[in-house]
């Protein structure tokens, strides 16, 4: 039998615990604000900060809606989050990535102040967690690892393989798990014998991009799956980087796409935006 995880009731769980601590901090006289960049008209774009700034004002997040024409500047988007990080009333900052082509997506991470640092993104927070002394922490890993503990899926001692190594998923995750114990492997599109490597894992993390790349013929029995691919088909349904149907029975855990580690990955943005509003303090 294969447990399913369920990443919306407890991201919903989370987010009542939440909205307690943003009425605590009212009461403190320090209204939590998130600000959101959006630049140009990328309808998923659209739809993910839609989706995030509903998510803010259930728990009583402010948010500052920015959006800025898809011919912006640079220079102008650097202005912009200049502007955000000497406001005061702003403790969390989003910039909606990917950004168009002709703007350098790194450039604007490094702009945004490491103490306004919502997505956990900014070198100094990435270096931060790789000597495990965390402070803001990218969204979709932290999700991952509170999705485990909630669970009660142990981490320490055991083999985890992560498909997939960019900055926003594999990288940072392969650190949280190393900082709990894990042995830890990370695989790529170069790795060889993909399939064996990954049947090694207890804990399997897929985050290629690749729709339902990922079938029983890589899931040891017994292990736990997380899916963290969101890969829209032609006919507009949602699925993941896993073959759910053909996991499903060989894995003891999975997350399913939609309902797993997406609502996750916001209920830690707003967790994020909470911790930087305290800090301000
Ligand atoms: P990237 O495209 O940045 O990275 C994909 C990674 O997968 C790369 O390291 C790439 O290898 C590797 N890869 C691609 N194809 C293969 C393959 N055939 N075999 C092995 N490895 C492969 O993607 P992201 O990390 O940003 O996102 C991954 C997925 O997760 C996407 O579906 C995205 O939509 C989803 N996502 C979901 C979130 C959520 O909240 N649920 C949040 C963020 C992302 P190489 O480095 O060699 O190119």
């Amino acid at each position: 039998m294969t447990v399913m995880i369920d990443g919306r009731q407890t991201a919903a769980k989370i987010r009542s615990e939440l909205a307690k601590k943003a009425e605590v901090l009212k009461n403190q006289g320090i209204t939590p604000c998130l600000a959101v960049i959006l630049v140009g008209d990328d309808p998923a774009s659209q739809v993910y900060v839609r989706n995030k700034k509903r998510a803010a004002e259930k728990i009583g997040i402010e948010t500052k809606d920015l959006h800025l024409s898809a011919q912006t500047a640079q220079s102008e988007l650097l202005e912009l989050i200049d502007s955000l990080n000497d406001d005061p009333s702003v403790h969390a900052i989003l910039v909606q990535m990917p950004l168009p082509k002709h703007l350098d997506e790194n450039e604007v991470i490094n702009a945004i102040s490491p103490k306004k640092d919502a997505d956990g993104l900014h070198p100094k927070n990435l270096g931060h967690l790789f000597m495990n002394e965390p402070q803001a922490l990218p969204c979709t890993p932290r999700g991952i690892m509170v999705l485990l503990a909630e669970y009660d899926i142990g981490v320490a001692g055991k083999n985890v393989v992560i498909i997939g190594r960019s900055n926003l998923v594999g990288r940072p995750l392969a650190a949280m798990m190393i900082n709990v114990d894990a042995t830890v492997t990370v695989a790529h599109s170069k790795t060889k014998n993909l399939p064996e490597i990954a049947k090694n894992a207890d804990i399997l993390v897929v985050a290629t991009g690749r729709a339902e790349m990922v079938d029983q013929s890589y899931v040891k029995k017994g292990a736990t799956v997380i899916d963290v691919g969101i890969n829209r088909l032609p006919d507009n349904h949602l699925v993941g980087d896993v073959d759910q149907a053909s996991v499903t029975g060989v894995a003891a855990y999975l997350t399913p796409v939609p309902g797993g580690v997406g609502p996750m990955t916001i209920a830690m943005l707003m967790q994020q935006t909470l911790e930087l509003a305290e800090k301000s303090k």
